[in-house]
């Protein structure tokens, strides 16, 4: 089922680059990494956050606005951030175990916690299905929001990261880690 609503797009200078946010009035239809800039002599987060909306058709998206807000409270490593709502009528294939996946990563390994393919698929009920638990890490559509950086393989090696590569997944990791 597909999302007929309009749907805006923003673009948000953060730590790890530019990402790429798109809403429609319903919710976060997709949130990616446009261009990886990690720097070493990165300082300051406040600095870096810069909310770009590109089409000035509809600036008042409410999803945009309080995703914005929950990337500054990310960034800034506040606790208390208030989920923007996802469309998930984007959603394909798989689709009810991929958003089982998502919700529960979402909901039950929160900041600064890490956790392995195997374990986020018991927390789903579904202890063996480790492989698909990686395969829709790979197709979240929301990086950051759903934190599919903070699952990793057993042997405790980081595994892939289809948001930006491992070296983006290092840094979060590590950003988290250091709060
Ligand atoms: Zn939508």
């Amino acid at each position: 089922m597909a999302c007929h609503r309009t749907i805006t797009c923003a673009i948000v200078h953060t730590p790890i680059g530019k990402l790429h946010l798109f809403a429609c009035t319903a919710g976060l239809h997709e949130v990616c990494l446009a261009q990886s800039t990690i720097t070493d002599n990165f300082t300051s987060v406040e600095e870096k956050l810069q909310l770009v909306v590109m089409e000035t058709k509809d600036v008042s998206n409410k999803v945009l606005q309080e995703s914005f807000i929950w990337l500054q409270m990310y960034f800034a490593r506040e606790k208390a951030r208030m989920m923007p709502p996802l469309c998930m009528s984007t959603a394909s294939g798989d689709e009810s175990f991929m958003v089982k996946c998502w919700k529960t990563l979402e909901e039950q390994v929160p900041f600064g916690r890490t956790v392995t393919y195997g374990l986020l698929a018991g927390m789903t009920d579904r202890p063996k299905a480790a492989r698909a638990v990686g395969q829709a890490m790979r197709r979240n559509k929301w990086i950051l929001f759903v934190p599919c950086h903070r699952v990793m393989r057993s042997d405790g090696s980081l595994g892939q990261y289809s948001g930006g590569g491992i070296t983006v997944k290092r840094w979060l990791i590590d950003f988290e880690k250091s709060g």
